[in-house]
């Protein structure tokens, strides 16, 4: 059994700790100074202060981490979602120091993290993949011909960016000089690294994402897939399980290019690689995400496979408790619980929690990082729980998330929740997929919903 120190904060410390009480484990939590009462900090059988109040002195700071680690006699780390999770020199240092990482090499960090890389494996084995440029761009001319020869609009984004960030899209040819060259200097500013690639932008496409895990030996399984197209501003608001709409051929096209990219790189733990879907069926890769995502749980309710508890199994080298992708039951919804007003324009709505009365019932899963009387901090995420709803079937699943959704009461920061219902509500949510139907994309929120919101 291990001491597992778990270098995050929120919801997602709390999942992981949940996790290593359910197997024999003992969780180390740190914490920073305002969160020495947060619930991840009370409920770990160990806590370590990280001092300081700003995420860089604290959740992001490596050297702090490795000297609570040490402190705690902890041999194992879980990075979990967000901070260091997808940060290669992290995993490194927790490597060198003799800790277990649970999470993929950090070479695998590194060569994922690059999404020139990224695409360049997704071609190798031959994954869908909408023509672009392999490579980084070295002027805006090559761009110019390869609008020329592949056609409006194409899209310019930086290869180690991330967060929706750094992303040009291009309508006319008289533009792309410009958007080079802002695409270029906003990647230096954003991720202090100028390289930027090229490819074809899909028009009001759907996120669909896959979810995998690897043995670190060339052995990756398909857990399943989820649509994550309910968005703002490249940030997933509501995500659903199975992705709803797609023919066999897509989904397996989907589940066995997602094996190879990984396979490819010998992939150890839980990850995701994202496509987006078009209307008219085309599909392409858009990146690998090295870690656990905020929407693992509906794929775990689905799928029956505690991602978590697999990601253990394969750091402790005990391999994947999977043969094959399982058959999806029944239908799953996560709708995030961010602590932001729809009603002006997203703003963050930090502070006390004076009343939390969480949702129950059949098939209900609430994961949340706070409780009645705890603050969401303005510091961190504004995300500070999710409900997770399974149902039978897709329309059952919407209406008990529906109900769950009204039973949720809170008190203190106003909340993403009147327009999350707003969506499970609207047509074009229900409908998704079906045929006659025009379902929601990434770019629906923005552009239908929110001016009549
Ligand atoms: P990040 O790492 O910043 O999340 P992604 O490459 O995953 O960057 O893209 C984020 C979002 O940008 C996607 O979910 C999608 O909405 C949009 N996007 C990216 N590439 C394309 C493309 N080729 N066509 C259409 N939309 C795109």
């Amino acid at each position: 059994m291990s001491r597992i120190l778990i270098a995050n904060r929120g919801e997602i410390a709390v999942r992981i700790i949940r996790a290593c009480a359910q197997h024999g484990h003992t969780s180390v939590a740190v914490y920073a100074d305002q969160d020495a009462d947060a619930m991840h900090a009370r409920l770990a059988d160990e806590a370590f202060a990280l001092t300081g109040t700003s995420a860089g002195e604290t959740y992001l700071n490596i050297d702090s981490i490795l000297a609570a680690a040490k402190s705690a006699g902890a041999d194992a780390v879980h990075p979990g979602y967000g901070f260091l999770s997808e940060n290669a020199d992290f995993a490194a240092a927790v490597e060198a120091a003799g800790l277990i990482w649970i999470g993929p090499t950090a070479d695998t960090i590194t060569a994922l993290g690059d999404k020139v890389t990224a695409r360049q494996l997704a071609q190798k084995v031959g994954a869908p993949l909408a023509p672009g440029i392999d490579r980084p761009l070295e002027n805006a001319a090559e761009v110019e011909s390869f609008a020329a020869e592949a056609g409006l609009p194409i899209i310019i984004k930086a290869a180690h960016g991330g967060g929706g960030r750094g992303m040009k899209i291009v309508h006319d040819l008289s533009e792309v000089a410009g958007a080079f060259e802002s695409a270029t200097r906003e990647a230096v500013e954003a991720f202090g690294r100028p390289e930027c690639f090229v490819e074809k932008y899909l028009e009001r496409p759907r996120h669909v994402e896959v979810q995998v895990v690897g043995d670190g030996q060339g052995r990756v399984v398909a857990v399943g897939d989820r649509d994550c197209s309910a968005q703002r501003r490249n940030q997933k608001l509501i995500e659903e399980a199975p992705a709803p709409g797609l023919t066999d051929e897509q989904r397996e096209r989907l589940h066995r290019s997602a094996e190879a990219i990984c396979a490819e790189v010998d992939y150890r733990g839980a990850g995701t690689v994202e496509f987006l879907l078009a209307a008219d069926g085309t599909m392409t890769f858009l990146e690998v995400n090295t870690r656990l995502q905020v929407e693992h749980p509906i794929t775990e309710v689905t799928s029956g496979v505690d991602l978590v508890a697999e990601q253990f199994r394969i750091a402790f080298g005990e391999g994947l408790s999977l043969e094959s992708t399982p058959q999806p039951v029944g239908h799953a919804i996560e709708l995030r619980i961010n602590a932001e007003d729809p009603g002006r324009g997203f703003l963050p709505t930090p502070g006390r929690i004076d009343v939390l009365d969480a949702p129950g019932g059949l098939g209900v899963r609430w994961d949340s990082g706070v409780r009645a009387g705890d603050t969401v901090q303005p510091a961190f995420d504004s995300l500070f729980a999710k409900l997770i709803v399974h149902g039978p079937d897709r329309e059952q699943a919407i209406a008990r998330t529906v109900t769950a959704a009204k039973e949720l009461h809170v008190e203190g920061p106003a909340t993403v929740v009147p327009c999350s219902l707003a969506i499970l509500t609207d047509e074009a949510f229900t409908g998704l997929g079906d045929s006659g139907v025009d379902g929601i994309h990434t770019q629906w929120i923005e552009a239908e919903l929110l001016p009549r919101f």
